[in-house]
């Protein structure tokens, strides 16, 4: 295997990339662990953004390393289509009791976009199979990312991610987005402004009418815009709208699942039951690709009263693959046993003090803090939106730093296993970043 960095660079179409600016200039990353990766020369660069929001315990845990390793060698692949693998039904079952039970079945995926493709058509499925076929209407949110595949970007709210691909489903509707920086800049947890953003829904019902709206769907802080956190009350009033109209809520946990809040997931931040949530990423600790969408009981139980046959014209090859089971049962055991949720809760603290504490430098406009993320919103150069947090990105990934960012917003969410002394290194370098910023 080459460590170094490639000869050629021209095959690999890279995703979500400027494949020009970075083949002129690449970034490479060859190993990783605890909090950090290695470039090419061997120098360590801090994970401010646990790879892409998914690594939440961690780099290289050894138990799942071994797990996954074990799996590979004894069951490489198996179908789910019917029949099935040990390993599967056991994740299942520990994912429910992650969850406190409140949930019923899990469907599994590969990532986090075909869960969000899965858990619309299992809405609009379950409407159809109890007699409620009308219901076809999706609604997600301004600024939602829901992923890449048709349904997901039908509902998400990010106009360059839509703009090439033509006019996506039809019957998709968009509650407005809950950024505000006049009224709530400089938050804590969540805002004060905003919750009758919520009634925005009543508005689309009267558009559209209940009978015709299968389901909402959106991320309870949206991540990838730019940790965009819900007013307070917001998600409990769309809750109540939704259960008023017969709507099924869906939350979007890819980011939010397995501890990004100091809670389990972000249902339990916010109190609010949605009737499925789709996650990813940190399920597998990022180590295997892997998706699930988690169901009520009372979904999965519409379909088993259909007539003999397969309920759910549904699935993927690699649905409950081996290997992302043995990933995702080690990840729930490293959960427990380091204490990863209540250890982030202990750091918030100091996370949130030390992310504010960039207030008043050069170019930062607003700070926004939830359990282990953060939003650094930067003012805009004139006429170049994104231009000044793209040489956030590339100056701290030289000075040793990993963050992300969107538009002109740098979104901070690093490993949970942090530590004070990764708190203090990721907020001073980037405030050096800042201070030297052009
Ligand atoms: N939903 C949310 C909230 C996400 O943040 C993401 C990815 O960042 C996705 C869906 C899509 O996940 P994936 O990239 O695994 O398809």
């Amino acid at each position: 295997m080459n460590h170094s960095t490639p000869e050629s660079m021209s095959s690999f179409w890279m995703p979500f990339t400027n494949n020009r600016d970075f083949k002129a200039q690449p970034r490479m990353l060859v190993s990783a662990k605890g909090m950090y990766y290695q470039d090419t020369e061997g120098k360590d660069i801090l994970d401010g953004a646990a790879g892409l929001w998914c690594v939440p315990c961690g780099h290289g845990q050894p138990k799942i390393v071994a797990a996954v390793s074990e799996m590979v060698g004894r069951l490489d692949y198996a179908p789910a289509f019917q029949m099935g693998h040990p390993a599967a039904f056991e994740l299942a079952e520990r994912l429910m009791d992650y969850t406190g039970r409140k949930f019923g079945q899990v469907f599994y995926t590969n990532s986090g976009s075909e869960a969000v493709d899965t858990a619309l058509k299992i809405a609009l499925a379950y409407h159809k199979a109890r007699g409620e076929g009308s219901r076809t209407r999706l609604i997600g949110r301004e600024r939602g990312y829901h992923g890449v595949g048709f349904g997901g970007l039908s509902v998400g709210g990010i106009g360059n991610n839509r703009k090439a691909f033509g006019p996506l489903l039809p019957g998709a509707d968009h509650l407005p987005h809950t950024h505000n920086l006049l009224k709530n800049a400089f938050s804590r947890g969540e805002p004060d402004f905003g919750v009758e953003l919520a009634d925005e829904l009543e508005r689309l019902v009267a558009l559209h009418d209940a009978s015709t709206i299968a389901a909402v769907i959106v991320e309870p802080v949206s991540g990838s815009t730019g940790v965009l956190i819900p007013p307070k009350g917001y998600l409990k009033r769309l809750r109540e709208i939704c259960t008023k109209h017969g709507i099924l809520l869906i939350f979007d946990e890819v980011i939010t699942g397995f501890g990004r809040l100091a809670t389990p997931f972000a249902a339990d931040y916010f109190d609010v039951e949605p009737d499925m949530m789709t996650t990813a990423k940190g399920i597998t600790n990022g180590t295997v690709p892997m998706g699930a969408v988690f169901s009520k009981a009372f979904i999965h139980d519409a379909f088993m009263d259909a007539p003999p046959g397969i309920e759910l014209a549904h699935g993927y090859t690699y649905s409950g693959h081996p290997l992302a089971c043995a990933a995702s049962l080690a990840t729930l055991e490293v959960f427990e046993e380091q204490g990863i949720v209540a250890h982030a809760r202990t750091m918030q603290p100091y996370w949130e003090e030390a992310a504010h504490s960039l207030r008043g430098l050069p170019h930062v406009i607003d700070i926004r803090t939830i359990g282990i993320m953060a939003g650094i919103e930067l003012a805009a150069i004139p006429g170049k939106p994104g231009a000044r947090a793209l040489a956030v990105f590339k100056k701290a990934f030289a000075d040793g730093i990993l963050v992300r960012v969107t538009g002109d917003i740098v979104a901070l969410s690093p490993p949970l296993v942090l530590e004070k002394k990764h708190i203090d290194e990721l907020f001073g370098r980037l405030a050096e970043v800042l201070r030297h910023l052009d």
